[in-house]
């Protein structure tokens, strides 16, 4: 660690992540210090992203624990008093390759990480898939965890444009354009996960959705809501 944070940093940006690790840890998706959160941040000039520090109990977390990496052309350089999340290198490859992520959430939540033990994509049997802007939801390839190679098999199954993946025998990484996306994606997974069990768990058959529908979907969910209207 290289300096002492300032308490000014991004205080309003950390309060956000500790209150949403918080509710992450309220809801069941993640148990004492499993899974982490991230956002992309600045530090003065400096580009990165703010993430939860590594084995540290949501329940004691204060603003202040959280670390800022930032993100150096060819090296990340930590600002903060306490270690990063082990898994920082799977954010930190993340925000590398897509440009248009600014959050990353991670969850070992129940019905998505069983699914995950499956080694199996979640295909399009609900048209809610479409909401990780993709026809179907991956599932990374099985790396040790804090592993670059887990890194490079998340970013590879997240590819150009989902937003959303399993990790093999692990979990969940859900991305947004912010921290409030990244979570909303987070929770729709696990509820997919959980409704994809009991599908695959009944005698009932279950058709997949089209691709052509499901193109027609993802179309529909970048006007979906509030966007483009001047509601505020
Ligand atoms: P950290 O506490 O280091 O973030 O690790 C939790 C985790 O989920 C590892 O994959
Ligand atoms: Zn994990």
């Amino acid at each position: 660690m290289t300096e002492e944070l300032k308490n000014s940093d991004n205080q309003w940006l950390r309060k956000q992540i500790v209150e949403i690790s918080r509710r992450l840890s309220a809801e069941g998706f993640n148990i004492n210090s499993s899974g982490n959160v991230s956002v992309r941040a600045q530090r003065g000039q400096k580009e990165g992203f703010l993430v939860t520090p590594s084995g540290v109990d949501y329940e004691t977390m204060r603003p202040s624990d959280l670390v800022f990496v930032e993100l150096k052309k060819d090296a990340a350089v930590f600002w903060g008093k306490l270690k990063p999340s082990s898994e920082w290198q799977l954010h930190e490859h993340i925000y590398r390759k897509r440009p248009d992520v600014g959050s990353v959430v991670h969850t070992h939540s129940c019905y998505a990480t069983a699914l995950s033990c499956m080694e199996e994509a979640i295909p399009p049997f609900h048209y809610m898939i479409a909401l990780s802007n993709a026809a179907k939801i991956n599932c990374a390839k099985y790396a040790t965890f804090g592993s670059v190679e887990l890194a490079q098999h998340a970013v590879d199954a997240l590819g150009e444009q989902s937003l959303a993946c399993l990790l093999s025998h692990h979990g969940v990484i859900a991305c947004g354009k912010d921290l409030q996306k990244a979570f909303a994606l987070a929770r729709e997974v696990e509820n997919l996960s959980h409704m994809w069990l009991l599908i695959r768990n009944s005698s009932g058959s279950c058709e997949m959705i089209k691709s052509t529908e499901m193109d027609k979907i993802l179309e529909k969910f970048k006007h979906y809501g509030q966007t483009g209207t001047n509601v505020k």
